[in-house]
């Protein structure tokens, strides 16, 4: 009832939800009825939790924040969220978003525009805006986001919340829908790196239904984060992070700089030491990433045809009524990056620029594993500004694109990352939030999670 209400009460000004569940008070009381009976419930008994759109949920509707498929019911849950549901989870709605992932400030939602809760002038990032504004607006405890370049993560900085982006693989993708399936991950935002690691531990593990959903244990996250001896001043000791080099040249704004090097010098004062480490590759990292997103695009909403789901333009002849449903239900960002996907896959071009980017994708990994073998965690900005205003960047595809730079080359390696707040920096009236990005190996969320939870 309390997030029910201050979710309402906000939601005029923060619009955050694309749809808001009626049945939550039903299954919060049925939580309470087996509790009265001393029967079983999960480790998420009654936690009000929010979804992203473009995850599948039986008994809500599923946009993906897409005209294409206003008003689509899917049969069934994404993995993530039936498992969150089967630990008594209680859904609260659905999040806004840009449409089905594309972009980094929630603009891209064909339906409307989100608000960053600090300053309501402002973007909440994206595409997981929507949920990270309701972390933020305290709509829900936690929310679903997904990630494929940065989704999370900048989101999560920008609007001062915790949010995880697991390794590739960790959490099943069934229930999602693909956007670039090669990079897509499902991850949580969240105020507290507890939350997050309890959240971790009940969604992720193998799914038969995602051949690629690793078939590694799922440890208790959370409970590695308790025993911590917090009475030693030093619980860093030993330990080595590196901030990355080129993530903190030229470009980046002076308040988000100062604050990383502030987090850096905290470290240092818990134990660690902290160093810079070059990745000479890592520029190379967002024309590689926007060469193969939209390639993998092109081909996943192939299956928007105007026949399958949702959405559906009028005409009496198939192939007219293909073009005119894909016109008039996706809009300007996917349309261009469908646009971009199928041409750096067409004959005579797929080795100029497909190929090439895939080459680019393994050079990078290996910097990553050639850092991370010198350092136990690698540190970095989230992005190169804090959150900019609704409208700023709405005619500046490249200038939204460059925004992704210190995001994108972590899902080209498939490594975790966790993003924790990490101070203010100047902007709207009570400051910005901005967050510091934490990467690890792959398989290595405890790691992360422990070292946040010391750090926040
Ligand atoms: N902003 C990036 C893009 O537009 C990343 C989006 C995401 O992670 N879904 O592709």
């Amino acid at each position: 009832e309390d997030y029910l209400s201050r979710l309402h009460e906000t939601e005029p000004h923060v619009k955050s939800f694309l749809y808001v569940s009626e049945k939550a008070l039903e299954e919060a009381a049925e939580l309470d009825r087996k509790l009265g009976n001393n029967e079983e419930v999960g480790p998420l008994a009654g936690v009000p939790i929010a979804v992203k759109d473009n995850l599948c949920t039986h008994d809500m509707p599923s946009t993906g924040g897409s005209r294409i498929l206003e008003g689509y019911r899917p049969p069934y849950d994404a993995t993530a969220v039936r498992k969150l549901r089967e630990a008594g989870a209680v859904l609260l709605g659905k999040t806004n978003l840009d449409e089905f992932g594309m972009g980094s400030s929630t603009e891209g939602s064909a339906f409307q525009v989100t608000s960053n809760p600090w300053d309501l002038s402002r973007v909440p990032g994206g595409s997981s805006g929507g949920s990270a504004a309701a972390v933020a607006a305290r709509q829900c405890a936690a929310a679903l986001g997904t990630d494929t370049g940065g989704s999370i993560r900048q989101p999560a900085s920008f609007c001062g919340v915790v949010g995880l982006k697991p390794t590739y693989g960790r959490v099943s993708r069934f229930g999602l829908m693909a956007y670039a399936s090669s990079l897509d991950v499902i991850g949580c935002l969240a105020s507290s790196v507890l939350d997050t690691a309890i959240l971790l531990s009940v969604m992720a593990g193998e799914d038969k239904s995602d051949a690629t959903s690793s078939k590694k244990d799922v440890p208790t996250y959370a409970a590695s984060l308790l025993p911590l001896n917090l009475a030693s001043s030093k619980p860093f000791e030993g330990l080595k992070f590196g901030i990355i080099l080129e993530t903190i040249g030229e470009g980046v704004n002076d308040g988000v700089l100062s604050l990383i090097r502030d987090a850096a010098l905290h470290i240092e004062a818990l134990g660690a030491t902290v160093t810079e480490v070059s990745l000479p590759t890592f520029s190379k990292g967002l024309p590689a990433y926007y060469v193969l997103a939209p390639a993998e695009a092109s081909s996943n909403l192939a299956r928007y045809d105007g026949v399958r789901f949702g959405f559906r333009a009028d005409g009496d002849e198939l192939v007219s009524m293909y073009g005119q449903s894909r016109g008039q239900g996706f809009g300007l960002e996917v349309k261009r990056r469908i646009l971009m996907g199928t041409y750096a896959l067409s004959a005579g071009y797929y080795e100029a620029f497909y190929r090439r980017s895939q080459q680019v994708r393994t050079l990078i990994q290996k910097d990553f594993r050639t850092a991370l073998e010198e350092n136990d965690v690698l540190l970095s900005p989230v992005a190169p500004t804090a959150a900019f205003k609704i409208g700023e960047k709405a005619n500046d595809p490249l200038g939204m694109y460059v925004g992704d730079l210190m995001t994108v080359n972590v899902n080209l390696a498939g490594l975790p990352a966790l993003v924790v707040p990490c101070g203010l920096t100047e902007g709207g009236r009570h400051g910005l939030p901005v967050g510091l990005q934490m990467i690890g190996n792959a398989f290595e969320e405890g790691k992360l999670l422990r070292l946040g939870h010391l750090f926040e």
